[in-house]
């Protein structure tokens, strides 16, 4: 699998190549990265023809390696101003790998709106104009029933349509729920590039090649055994990550009423342990479903209402932090209605979340307002004013309403977890080249980590830096980040090993040990170089003021790690 196929939307043709040696060792974050790196100007306009919107799927993708399918989609973002990697789950990446192709660029820009269908006999083209101001489960619909069940679908919003710098991707689970490439706004960039929709169709088609299937069976074998019965599979594989609701909140790093609180008395209700009761008892509900074939964790979940009404798939602790406890709404059902809306609208609910506490902070909402918050996020596919606004994410709301306290890094609105408590993730969040995010390198203390404190205010840029050159590895070789964690649970050294032996098998090739985060590194060091090149630079690496002067919780922690150690995080 070393071809890359171009889809060029300004002439409406595409071309099969053979992948050039610099992108044959990267997959997923770390192809996306190097092929932005040699092929986009890093100052160009994130919504001009000269943005390439890469789709990637890991390493590992296509192959019986569990929870090896995620999909890397690459662009320069409109929202960071820099290199990003949106990284989603469903049918997409392993669709593309069975297609043998390590890579899809889309590159140029269509006349109009357009749909692209690739699959083992070529690549077309054809008008998007029957899927125009429709939303994207009416989307997804439509070409489910026009293209049938073996294909998957990538698509923009209303959102991406108008270029909302919180648009998201959206792309289909093997049975049509939605996954989402939510961070960074590339939905905008998909949308300027007047790319409405892509199927892809792998039936017939297996290019996939492995060197050693004998060997890759035996290290998957060894990595499945290894990480089954982790502690930190034993919640997610019952309530998926609303089981983190709890742990933020006993930790008080819980977002709550626009990041000044990290307890919410209404945490329980929004709680995985209540979701798991609640959708035990509702029908058509579902509290584990995995988003892709081969998925050994099934971390999602399908909710429904009190009739058994679909409301959305999947509902994870990011969106519930961010729409609920972070913005004073304690009823689940609520959020869930909310977060189909976000999905809806095709915008990341991360940073539409995150919009609307600014929102309520600066007056246009009450607090707890769940009502007002659903009525708002509905604004974004009629385009009205404060639709726009509120589909451009926390930081344009915020200053479009006066508010100071915008909590955003690079212009993205921080993931659900208060950098005062978890001072290793405030690093991450400062300094990753992808702006804050949580799935650039998480700091949790745990078992796994018994000697670490998070409030510590030294030694947080070291953790920091070992786990985003572990999650940009994680990224490269196409594993789900919930697998990538417990990969460094258990035996870390054994099952570090069984993940090299597993893409030695794929590829051939032989690696050292220090391979993975060798690997990690160099992705970081390329997402840098695009960055600086790009006009960012350390002053950009740095938490909004208000979570190092304002005080926090019973002990009154602030974020007080020094410049010095943060600017040190990429340095070594
Ligand atoms: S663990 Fe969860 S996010 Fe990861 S592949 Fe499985 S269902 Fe998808």
């Amino acid at each position: 699998m070393a071809r890359i196929l171009r889809v060029n939307l300004s002439a409406l043709t595409a071309t099969t190549e053979e992948a050039p040696e610099a992108y044959r060792k990267f997959g997923g974050r770390g192809l996306t990265a190097c092929i932005l790196d040699r092929e986009v100007p890093p100052t160009c306009d994130p919504l001009g023809a000269e943005n390439k919107l890469v789709w990637a799927p890991g390493l590992m993708g296509g192959t019986i390696a569990p929870c090896s399918g995620r999909m890397s989609v690459g662009a320069k973002s409109p929202m960071t101003k820099g290199i990003k990697e949106a990284n989603t789950g469903g049918a997409m990446a392993q669709k593309i790998a069975r297609l043998g192709f390590k890579a899809v660029i889309f590159e140029g820009k269509a006349k109009e709106p357009t749909m692209v269908k690739i699959d083992k006999t070529g690549v077309s083209f054809c008008s998007a104009a029957s899927l125009a101001g429709l939303g994207c489960y009416a989307i997804i619909e439509k070409l489910k029933n026009e293209y049938g069940k073996n294909a998957c679908f990538g698509c923009t919003g209303p959102a991406g349509d108008m270029g909302l710098t919180a648009a998201s991707i959206m792309f289909t689970t093997p049975d049509f729920h939605i996954r989402v490439a939510a961070r960074g706004g590339l939905g905008a960039v998909m949308g300027s590039k007047n790319l409405k929709a892509v199927v892809v169709d792998d039936a017939g088609s297996n290019l996939l090649e492995i060197k050693e299937t004998h060997k890759l069976k035996e290290n998957v074998s060894a990595l499945t055994k290894g990480v089954l019965g982790t502690h930190f599979l034993e919640g997610l594989r019952h309530m998926g990550t609303p089981q983190i609701v709890m742990i933020t909140q006993t930790a008080g790093a819980l977002p709550t009423k626009n990041f000044s609180m990290g307890q919410f008395d209404k945490a329980e209700n929004l709680s995985g342990e209540h979701m798991e009761e609640l959708l035990k008892k509702r029908a058509n509900a579902e509290t584990v479903h995995a988003c892709m074939k081969g998925c050994i964790i099934s971390c999602s979940n399908i909710y429904t209402d009190e009739n058994g009404k679909f409301i959305v798939a999947s509902i994870e602790y990011e969106s519930i932090a961010l729409i609920g406890s972070n913005c004073m709404i304690g009823d689940l059902d609520m959020v869930a209605r909310i977060n189909a809306a976000c999905n809806d609208a095709g915008v990341d609910t991360m940073d539409v979340g995150s919009a609307l506490a600014v929102a309520m902070e600066g007056g246009l909402l009450q607090w707890g307002d769940a009502e007002g918050a659903l009525k708002l996020v509905q604004e974004i596919n009629a385009g009205t004013e404060n639709g726009r606004m509120i589909g451009s994410g926390a930081k344009v709301t915020g200053e479009k309403l006066g508010v100071k306290r915008i909590p955003h890094v690079k212009g993205q609105a921080l993931s659900a977890y208060d950098p005062r408590i978890l001072k290793g993730t405030g690093v991450t969040f400062a300094t990753s080249p992808q702006g804050a995010d949580h799935t650039a390198g998480i700091v949790l203390p745990g078992p796994h980590h018994p000697e670490y404190s998070p409030v510590e205010p030294t030694g947080q840029g070291r953790e920091s830096r070992f786990m985003q050159q572990w999650m940009a590895a994680i990224d490269t070789l196409g594993y789900c980040m919930m697998i990538g964690m417990t990969f460094m649970e258990e035996k870390p050294k054994q099952l570090h090993l069984n993940m090299i032996g597993a893409l030695s098998a794929v590829t051939g090739e032989t690696y050292p040990d220090t391979y993975i985060m060798d690997l990690g590194a160099s992705v970081l060091e390329i997402e840098r170089r695009f960055n600086r090149a790009a006009g960012l630079s350390e002053k950009d690496d740095r938490l909004p003021k208000f979570f190092t002067e304002e005080k926090f919780g019973p002990a009154q922690f602030v974020f007080d790690v020094t410049p010095e150690e943060i600017d040190s995080v990429h340095k070594q």
